[in-house]
């Protein structure tokens, strides 16, 4: 696929969180319009591609749109968004990034996502959540101390199950093993990761993928596609090529109930430390019988 990359310049950089992302945080921040991983296994199931406003008429992981003054709009707005969430919704939370990845192979080139966190260490938000896919999380490890002492950082990085390939589709941006790493590279920092399964994939060993994110990672959060895809049967990702190629790995993968089983297997090995769906994207861990 020919990538089309462009530069533009950004009025606002916070945009305000509504809809799965609102008890999560109270901001969102994309460093980029689209995403370059689009193309890779996430692509396929990636919940926001299904966003005509992100898309603009072109192919999801097609495009990229670098928002060269990221890090101006962010110290321009910081006093009335920071303000504005302090006062409506308690404090002010930014999602780093919820439709684009902020560590896209590209960022090496614009470092975009590096001014972000440089003038987060001096604006800092009451709280940042870093959410990747890409084990290149770690090219910014001598930042995240001096962030971490000014914010409640924690780091959201995807792993959707224990497998690179699911049959018939593309491989990975990160492989499992290197995103694995990347977490145990944050967490010896002292940093606080989440591993995120979302959307979950099969898992080929469940006891031995939990028991390694226990040893990577302060907790994890199990999202299915259905709840997760901002549809309300999943019917967003029932279009991609996502389900069938789950079903040929293990059947019931692709039922809301898988969930709760792998929950169960989650918690052996992070007891109170496994997240469901929007609650565990805000944070909230527990009892994984409850109905949340
Ligand atoms: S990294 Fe995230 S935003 Fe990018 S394609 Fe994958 S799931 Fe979508």
């Amino acid at each position: 696929m020919t990538l089309h990359c462009t530069t533009v310049e950004v009025r606002n950089i916070l945009t305000r969180a509504s809809g799965y992302l609102r008890p999560v945080c109270s901001h969102s921040l994309q460093p980029y319009r689209g995403c370059t991983y689009g193309s890779a296994l996430c692509g396929v199931g990636c919940y926001v591609q299904h966003n005509p406003w992100l898309l603009r008429g072109e192919r999801w992981g097609s495009f990229l749109e670098a928002r060269s003054n990221a890090a101006a709009a962010y110290r321009a707005g910081y006093a009335r968004e920071r303000a504005w969430a302090q006062r409506a919704r308690g404090r002010f939370s930014i999602f780093l990034s919820s439709s684009c990845d902020p560590f896209v192979p590209q960022e090496r080139e614009h470092r975009l996502t590096h001014a972000v966190l440089a003038a987060m260490v001096e604006l800092p938000p009451d709280e940042l959540i870093v959410q990747t896919h890409s084990h290149r999380v770690t090219d910014y490890l001598e930042l995240y101390p001096a962030l971490a002492a000014r914010t409640a950082l924690r780091f959201h990085l995807s792993i959707e199950g224990d497998l690179d390939r699911l049959p018939g589709l593309p491989p990975p941006a990160s492989t499992v093993e290197r995103r694995l790493a990347a977490a145990a590279e944050l967490r010896a920092a002292d940093l606080r990761v989440v591993i995120t399964c979302a959307p979950l994939h099969p898992l080929r060993q469940p006891e031995v993928f939990f028991r390694r994110i226990a040893a990577v990672a302060d907790a994890v959060v199990l999202d299915h596609f259905i709840g997760g895809d901002g549809s309300r049967d999943g019917s967003r990702t029932a279009h991609t090529q996502l389900p069938a190629a789950m079903r040929l790995v293990v059947s019931e993968s692709t039922q809301l109930e898988y969930r709760q089983a792998m929950a169960r297997v989650a918690e052996r090995h992070l007891p109170g430390r496994v997240g469901l769906g929007q609650a565990g994207f805000a944070g909230r861990f527990g009892p994984v019988e409850a109905d949340r």
